[in-house]
């Protein structure tokens, strides 16, 4: 098993190697959530990092860790991989092509255009918007970087673990979004291995949840992608999973489900109560506590606010408790506090 080959060492090398680029970023208290859940709350806010989301840790690793001669990278991505991708080959001063499906909001594809990489819109799936940037890297050269299957990806993750335990040794459960497993595999690796008594969750939506679904099972499965206000949360994990699947499997304590409308609610609690705006995809550890699915919670609790990089009429329309309709799917919209 190669999972084997991915230690703590090469989380702390990924965290020499992103110093400086990708920030540290703040761990902040929620009164809000410590009242709710009767136990110390706190928000790693993964929003400060210079690209909205935490995904610039991985890329950047990956990026830095390319050979010398190599013309540029390329990733298939529903958005925040795509961006930390050509935030981190800007940096270098390589070529980035980014391939998405037709189903990621144009606020992700504009930011994307917006740090210098070059977008294919290929398919409507991302394992069809995979196969165009594998077709990238052996016509043209270029090194593909999984979103969340590559050791150096899940490496500089990872670094969001070390950051968590120096900020707060005492920390006793870490609530993580959870999509391909690369954030949640490498947070785990890196917190129980300093800390084996550590709880990590990882928290998924109820629509196509693949690492959820991959756990239960024993082995990788295929989902239906379907529109959520999670999209960052969406696509498979690949049949062919090489570390993500193993990692999740040997290191996550729990994963657990959202709804869509508990997606929502968390979105609206984090925005009038923390004064934040979060990406859904990264509110299901706030959604899945207000929506009671977090029992016996052993505090203190950090919850990672993975992103911020969303549609803002969707988020205007949620924080005016509007329904939102997505693909053919309708949330039901509701005022806070009613
Ligand atoms: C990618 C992403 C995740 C999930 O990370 P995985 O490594 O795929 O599990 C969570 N939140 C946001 C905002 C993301 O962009």
């Amino acid at each position: 098993m190669r999972v084997m080959t991915l230690t703590l060492a090469d989380v702390l090398a990924a965290q020499k190697t992103i110093a400086g680029i990708a920030t540290d970023t703040p761990l902040v208290p929620s009164p809000f959530l410590s009242d709710k859940s009767g136990t110390e709350f706190l928000l790693k806010l993964e929003i400060a990092q210079p690209i909205g989301a935490f995904k610039l840790r991985g890329a950047m690793n990956a990026i830095a860790n390319l050979p010398g001669d190599v013309p540029g990278a390329t990733c298939c991505s529903t958005g925040n991989h795509g961006r930390g991708v050509a935030f981190a080959a800007r940096e270098r001063g390589i070529r980035a092509v980014v391939c998405m499906s037709s189903m990621v909001p144009k606020a992700k594809v504009d930011g994307i255009r917006a740090l210098g990489a070059e977008v294919h819109i290929a398919g409507e799936s991302q394992d069809e918007a995979g196969a165009e940037s594998l077709r990238l890297s052996e016509e043209e050269g270029l090194a593909q970087i999984s979103p969340f299957d590559d050791a150096q990806v899940i490496a500089g993750q990872g670094t969001i673990g070390l950051e968590l335990l120096a900020q707060r040794p005492d920390l006793e459960t870490i609530l993580v979004p959870l999509s391909g497993g690369g954030l949640a595999g490498g947070i785990a690796l890196a917190a129980k291995t300093i800390k084996p008594s550590i709880r990590v969750i990882g928290i998924s939506m109820d629509r196509g949840a693949a690492m959820h679904e991959s756990l239960a099972a024993g082995r990788p499965v295929e989902v239906t992608e379907v529109a959520s206000l999670a999209d960052s949360l969406g696509g498979g994990i690949g049949m062919h999973n090489q570390y993500s699947f193993d990692l999740c499997r040997r290191y996550l304590d729990d994963t657990l489900l959202v709804s869509e409308e508990d997606i929502y609610a968390g979105m609206q609690a984090l925005y009038y109560e923390d004064r934040l705006v979060a990406e859904g995809g990264s509110a299901v550890g706030v959604a899945a506590l207000l929506a009671g699915k977090l029992e016996r919670l052993k505090g203190p609790v950090a919850a990672i606010i993975t992103g911020r990089n969303l549609d803002m009429a969707i988020h205007a329309a949620i924080i005016a408790g509007d329904d939102v309709t997505l693909g053919e799917t309708t949330i039901r919209g509701r005022r806070y506090g009613t």
